[in-house]
């Protein structure tokens, strides 16, 4: 499959199914996928922009190998794995698999995804801290990327519970995809938070649209008043790249970089992206 992802997601383009029967399909699919190993994680690689570019982590991105259907994004799966519960095992799995892959490959540090029904029922502090320990992986070089739904889910208060433990153990907590919900700024008070990652949508348009530029300077600046890194998220031209650079931002990931690119790829990404 090509990394850049043109021609990889093929299930929707078929049209070979309609909405309800692919449901169907991919929802029994999704019991066997674990047991049979047909997950995958890739790893897009966040670059410092201040300084010489430097990789300081990559986030685990799910993939899943459907036997049928091909490589299948997580916008295919990860909805339905949410509705259904099967995100808990699957969850456990990313957790592990992206902390043991880190340790293995000597990641600067790992950024994982996690859904806000993960953190219902307890155990999900226990579930890191098992996966920190087996891998031999030290809690800093682990960030839990969560997003606003957390605080809107009926497990929010085992949630903001959970993140308090993980943070006094070390973890890092990042809020993803800032800026698109209705009330981001709030979420700051509620969670200390080490990292906001401002989503692509911000991104996309500061170049061209003024108020975007001008807002997401005023996240930088809020964000550096209190201590929180800002990653910018979907960087795709040097322009943005160097806008970004300029108004202190700390991070930025995007095509311009790396699309994610499976574990066995990451060193040559790296050589390539710090050669300059
Ligand atoms: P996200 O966490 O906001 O991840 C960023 C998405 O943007 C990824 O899509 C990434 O491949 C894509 N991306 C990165 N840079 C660029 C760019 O420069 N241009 C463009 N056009 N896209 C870029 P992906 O891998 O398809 O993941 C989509 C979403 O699925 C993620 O959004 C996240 O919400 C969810 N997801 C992915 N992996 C996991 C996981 O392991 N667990 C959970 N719960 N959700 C996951
Ligand atoms: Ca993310
Ligand atoms: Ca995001
Ligand atoms: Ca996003």
């Amino acid at each position: 499959a090509k990394a850049d992802g043109k021609g990889t997601w093929r299930l929707f383009e078929h049209g070979l199914y309609d909405a309800a029967l692919q449901r169907m399909a991919l929802r029994t699919g999704l019991d066997r996928a674990l047991a049979n190993g047909e997950f995958e994680l890739h790893y897009q690689p966040i670059v410092e922009l201040q300084g010489p570019p430097r990789v300081a982590g990559y986030e685990a991105l799910v993939r899943w190998r459907h036997p049928q259907l091909g490589l299948l994004s997580p916008a295919a799966f990860v909805p339905l794995a949410e509705e259904t519960g099967q995100i808990g095992p699957i969850g456990t799995w990313i957790l592990r698999t992206a902390v043991a892959d880190a340790a293995s490959a000597g990641f600067g540090y790992v950024s994982v995804n996690v859904s806000a029904s993960q953190f219902s029922g307890g155990g999900f502090v226990e579930t890191v801290r098992g996966a920190l320990s087996d891998a031999g992986l030290s809690p800093d070089r682990l960030v839990v990327e969560i997003t606003e739904t957390v605080f809107l889910h009926e497990a929010s208060a085992d949630a903001l519970a959970d993140l308090e433990t993980l943070s006094l153990l070390g973890v890092r907590i990042a809020i993803d995809d800032f800026g698109t919900g209705y009330s981001s700024i709030g979420y700051l008070r509620d969670v200390q938070f080490d990292l906001i990652k401002a989503d692509k949508t911000f991104v996309d348009r500061i170049v061209d649209l003024a108020e975007h530029e001008r807002l997401l300077r005023g996240i930088v600046h809020v964000a550096g008043t209190m201590g929180i890194t800002v990653v910018a998220e979907g960087v795709e031209t040097v322009a943005q790249r160097d806008l970004l650079r300029d108004m202190g931002c700390a991070y930025a990931q995007g095509f311009l970089y790396s699309p994610a690119v499976p574990l066995g790829q990451t060193g040559e990404v790296r050589a390539v992206i710090e050669k300059g």
